[in-house]
């Protein structure tokens, strides 16, 4: 079995330890005797799309989301076939705002978004910024998981239909509505650096069977040892949530 990669704008968008994701799947993949192929793809380098089980973005600063921007709508048509032929899509943070309708940055700058989802995003008001670890809980293919994660965006998403996750401490996709990210079943958008999957290996399995179900249909990962990964994250919620 072979899974593939396609790690966009790998030398823009990388924020608190996002490659730490990239690192974790091909790790947990090539664990299982599962080869990891993993591609980068930035600023006018050719890559198709529909090559790949999972494509990444991480997140990133204003700056280097007003200079991908152009780059990343030429790819619009690209993207969609992707998705129409099943390959998952992990995006973090700035990424994550990237597949919404817009995002106005920090200085009032209306940067494009590709328009995939009806979700916008817009800087709160004098450049407030939700940052701090995050705990939430999702529930996927009916199991609830909690997540940890870290949060550092000016950027409050509105009008998600579908969040990822109910955040039981932090801020999520606004400072205030409780709800954290974006799952549709095959794009997963969220505000979780930290980085996401390292810290939540539940997480990191999950998308490594939906993104192999493209090319091998439903595929049961063994199970790895990951008692120093969970007791790393019971420790992170008990801190956040005090025992709560
Ligand atoms: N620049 C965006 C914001 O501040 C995204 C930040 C990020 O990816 N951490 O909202």
């Amino acid at each position: 079995m072979k899974m593939k990669i396609l790690w966009m704008y790998h030398d823009l968008m990388d924020l608190y330890g996002d490659k730490g994701n990239i690192q974790v799947l091909k790790r947990r993949c090539e664990m299982r005797g599962i080869e990891c192929q993993v591609d980068t793809c930035s600023l006018h380098e050719e890559k198709d799309c529909t090559d790949y089980d999972l494509i990444f973005i991480g997140g990133g600063a204003d700056k280097e989301q007003g200079i991908l921007v152009k780059d990343l709508l030429a790819r619009k048509e690209n993207l969609k076939q992707a998705m129409d032929q099943k390959s998952f899509v992990l995006l973090i943070c700035g990424g994550y705002q990237m597949f919404g309708q817009y995002y106005i940055d920090g200085d009032g700058n209306r940067i494009e978004g590709l328009k995939f989802f009806d979700y916008y995003t817009q800087s709160a008001d004098h450049k407030k910024r939700c940052i701090g670890n995050i705990v939430a809980e999702c529930e996927l293919e009916g199991r609830k998981i909690r997540l940890v994660g870290f949060e550092n965006h000016g950027g409050q998403t509105h009008g998600v239909k579908t969040p990822f996750a109910k955040v039981l401490k932090g801020h999520g996709n606004t400072f205030q509505n409780g709800y954290e990210g974006f799952y549709n079943g095959q794009v997963l958008g969220t505000y979780m650096h930290g980085p996401l999957l390292p810290k939540n290996p539940e997480i990191a399995d999950f998308i490594i069977e939906k993104a192999l179900a493209r090319q091998y249909g439903k595929v049961e990962l063994v199970s790895l040892n990951d008692e120093i990964e969970c007791k790393a994250k019971e420790i992170m919620i008990q801190r956040c949530l005090g025992g709560k």
